[in-house]
């Protein structure tokens, strides 16, 4: 073969890959999520520029429907990133080299909010207690009056724990003690009930593929008044330009200056996955989660299995089996993907090996589907030693 002929040959090189087909999952696991076929055919349609008035219409839309889902008829934004990316925007923007910034840390996004408000030189002190468990009023409420936080920060719906944590009391001690309250809510919206307003939330960030049903790829934003008031009275300039929050809403809601390139085809996205959660109606698809979930629970429990988290703590969407004495739970998930299709995760930190984490939300929070998967959990698990 001459040189030329070489060249040739590495050319046409990409006639030798296949074509795309990945192989059909059911993700019954934390996220990503089953995507809605019209959510896909949004994907397909043919992009336009970030500037075009067009667009600027759609991501209008994507800000006045996110509005039900946080339960906020403030401010909502969305951040070009998955859901660490608003995490870090959350942590950049009302973070000052030196702000005390107090940490509820009962799992591994906890951790991770820890380990970014570090980096961005934040005084930081962590209420710490076991994975898998909650703070009360009365715990929140004195950590908050002891500390003097400037920031307070806790995971609504911790995914690595499948624990729910009220803000309720947190936020109205954030606020007694002049302190603002970040919500992590990257596994609750769209599943389970945010309450933006009525909490007293400050700032809160999520994502597109888990309770929203949408492909990863952004990250919901909803911000107070006192929040957009902090942001405008900061004298040190935020230390991540890519996510200035004064910045980006100024690009998406009043002047519409350039900023970065928006990803279109995932605006189209997540504007038709809210369009499908509205036309559904969230009181309603919140309800069918929980509905979903009281069947899986007494499928489980029925198996013998047991639930991480006590039952008042649960969060709907995202559930914590406990892996019963001798069984293998990486052989049970390798099991389940091979044989049924079904991807579900493991524990991670100090639940690695000991739960099973398995996500029944969007379009997999049907009765039938929640028995299919029972049945192949049931049989995976029998497979694997496990006798009922
Ligand atoms: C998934 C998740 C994140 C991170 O989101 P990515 O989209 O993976 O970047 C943050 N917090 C919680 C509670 C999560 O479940």
């Amino acid at each position: 073969m001459t040189a030329i002929e070489q060249d040739k040959s590495q050319e046409n090189s990409a006639l030798h890959f296949s074509a795309l087909e990945p192989p059909r999952r059911y993700l019954f696991g934390p996220g990503p999520t089953m995507v809605h076929p019209r959510v896909y055919e949004a994907l397909s349609k043919p992009i336009v520029g970030h500037l075009d008035p067009y667009f600027i219409q759609v991501m209008g839309d994507v800000q006045q429907l996110l509005k039900t889902g946080f339960g906020t008829s403030g401010a909502t934004l969305v951040i070009s990133g998955t859901g660490s990316a608003g995490m870090e925007a959350a942590v950049a923007n009302f973070v000052e080299p030196g702000t005390k910034f107090a940490v509820f840390a009962n799992g591994y996004f906890s951790d991770r909010l820890t380990e970014m408000a570090k980096r961005h030189d934040a005084n930081v002190v962590r209420f710490e207690k076991p994975w898998g468990e909650t703070f009360t009023e009365d715990e929140a409420r004195e950590f908050i009056r002891r500390e003097k936080p400037k920031v307070v920060a806790y995971v609504h719906a911790e995914t690595s724990t499948g624990a729910l944590q009220s803000g309720q009391a947190i936020c109205a001690a954030a606020h007694d003690a002049g302190a603002l309250a970040i919500a992590d809510c990257v596994t609750s919206l769209g599943g389970v009930p945010v309450e933006f307003d009525q909490t007293g939330i400050d700032v809160a960030y999520s994502c597109t593929q888990k309770g929203l049903s949408c492909p990863p790829g952004l990250s919901p934003m909803a911000i107070s008044a006192r929040a957009m008031d902090w942001l405008r009275a900061r004298t040190f300039p935020v230390r991540s330009w890519y996510f200035d929050l004064k910045l980006i809403y100024d690009y998406s809601t009043v002047s519409h200056r350039y900023h970065h390139t928006a990803p279109i085809s995932m605006f189209y996205a997540l504007r038709e996955a809210l369009l499908v959660i509205a036309e559904e109606g969230i009181e309603k698809r919140w309800e069918r989660h929980r509905r979903c979930h009281k069947v899986f629970v007494k499928g489980i429990e029925a198996m013998g299995l047991h639930m991480h988290v006590p039952e008042a703590h649960r969060i709907a969407t995202l559930n914590t089996v406990g892996v019963p004495k001798g069984v293998d739970e990486a052989k049970v998930r390798k099991r389940l993907l091979d044989e049924a299709g079904i991807e579900i995760a493991g524990g991670f930190g100090p639940l690695a090996g000991k739960v099973f984490r398995i996500g029944v939300m969007g379009p997999l929070a049907t009765e039938d589907n929640v028995q299919f998967f029972l049945k192949e959990f049931k049989r995976t698990l029998s497979a694997e030693g496990y006798s009922i």
